[in-house]
């Protein structure tokens, strides 16, 4: 017999018939019978399959009441502020023109919260892609990025002022921030958004993403906790155009609870060799798949990248096969890049990898296999073998 009486799912006995018809509809084969339905809490996802399906409604999932209930009065759509170097992240832009669409229909207002030292002047920038109001604070122990503190001094604020909704870019950084923050809210997460909407009826944002390996589209809600969380990558969303001529009104944070954490102490920062980092910023990169079979031609790849100023990137065959590192892979569980080109060498073109050039303005496959997916995907295609390509080149 298993234990679930702590458990969300609950099975009412005196409406149950034992049809069976809950054990049928679930997917996970996380209920067996007794003389009535067992779920097991270990294997059950809580999907609300079986609670649909059963007749006798005699299915029922708890609904969390939670210390951030939305009863208490919350507003505004903000965005996360990332830096890179002395600038802002693409990510960052790319949500404040979401941010404005979500806004106008609920009308409220696009704000940004940035937190850090010295990046007092981003505000401005931050203006001119749409945010009226940004939410600043600045203290020496946050010059440096350390997740913890990073985590600690956006949740005083966005505690302080309730915002209704928290966008944060899914990149290296912004992946583990968020789940970070989300935590420490007691709010949901969801992670890697294709799409972001408002639904009309409820003011809810439909939080919208591809799920079981990209074979369908999940939207989330977020009911019952705010603010609602959503991460994005960079490169789905449409950055607005930058106008200066647009200001915010500036609200400083003193944090007066802030603490930075002890345990954590920053000895050296060293930068990524292998350029993972800057990926999502380069115009132009090339994508290296398992088709190119030898690390000579890597090289060969390398050497016309810099010719053209490219970046290199790669499918996640290349990367088991070691012709490339796995910070540069491309792709549903990789990076997802928006170059104005991106060039596919002995890469075929499965749905996981192009799941992250969707934003790439144009495409040139090269690959012998005429019939292989990517040059569904292409723009322009190039029916060789990418030695032969290469030397056609002149590489
Ligand atoms: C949950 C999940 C997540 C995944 N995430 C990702 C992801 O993030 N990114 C990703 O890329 N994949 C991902 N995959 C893997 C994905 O499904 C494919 O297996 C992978 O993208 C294939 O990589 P490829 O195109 O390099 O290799 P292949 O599919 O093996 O294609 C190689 C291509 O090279 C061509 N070729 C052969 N010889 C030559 C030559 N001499 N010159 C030029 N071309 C040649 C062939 O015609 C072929 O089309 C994921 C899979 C799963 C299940
Ligand atoms: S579907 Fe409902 S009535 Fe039928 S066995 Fe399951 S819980 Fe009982
Ligand atoms: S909630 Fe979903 S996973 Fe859990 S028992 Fe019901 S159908 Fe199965």
């Amino acid at each position: 017999m298993i234990d679930n009486t702590s458990f969300a799912l609950h099975v009412l006995k005196d409406r149950c018939t034992g049809c069976g018809l809950c054990a049928d509809s679930c997917a996970y084969n996380a209920i067996r019978f007794d003389e009535y339905p067992e779920i097991d809490p270990s294997v059950c996802r809580l999907c609300g399959s079986c609670v649909q399906n059963c007749p006798a409604e005699a299915l029922q999932i708890d609904t969390p009441d939670t210390p951030t209930a939305p009863q208490e009065k919350t507003t505004g759509v903000w965005v996360l502020a990332e830096t890179v170097g002395n600038a802002l992240a693409p990510v960052t832009k790319e949500l404040l023109g979401k941010a404005a669409v979500l806004a106008e229909k609920l009308h409220q207002d696009v704000e940004a919260v940035l937190v850090g030292y010295g990046i007092a002047a981003l505000a401005d920038e931050l203006a001119a892609y749409g945010a009226k109001r940004v939410h600043l604070a600045e203290k020496a122990e946050l010059a440096a990025f350390v997740e913890e503190n990073q985590a600690h001094a956006v949740v005083e604020i966005v505690k302080e002022c309730r915002p209704e909704i928290l966008l944060v870019g899914a990149t290296q950084r912004g992946r583990g921030l968020s789940a970070r923050m989300a935590a420490l809210l007691h709010t949901g997460l969801t992670a890697d958004c294709t799409e972001l909407d408002i639904d009309t009826a409820s003011g809810l944002l439909l939080q919208i993403r591809p799920a079981f390996g990209g074979n369908l589209i999940a939207t989330i809600k977020t009911p019952h906790c705010r603010p609602q969380m959503a991460s994005v990558r960079p490169g789905i969303m449409k950055a607005p155009e930058r106008r200066t001529s647009l200001k915010a009104e500036i609200i400083r944070h003193e944090l007066p609870g802030f603490e930075s954490d002890k345990r954590i102490r920053l000895i050296t920062e060293t930068a990524d060799a292998t350029g993972g980092g800057t990926l999502g910023n380069s115009r132009i990169v090339i994508g290296i798949g398992r088709g190119v079979k030898s690390k000579e031609t890597v090289d060969r790849i390398r050497q016309w990248a810099t010719r053209i100023g490219a970046a290199v990137a790669g499918s996640r065959a290349a990367v088991e096969a070691g012709l490339i590192d796995a910070r540069l892979q491309v792709g549903q569980t990789g990076q997802a890049i928006a170059p104005e080109l991106y060039i596919a060498i002995g890469i075929s073109g499965q749905i996981q990898h192009t799941a992250g050039i969707a934003g790439a303005k144009t495409i040139i496959a090269i690959n012998p296999d005429r019939t292989a997916p990517i040059f569904h995907v292409a723009d322009y295609g190039w029916a060789v073998q990418a030695e032969e390509a290469l030397s056609e080149l002149g590489i």
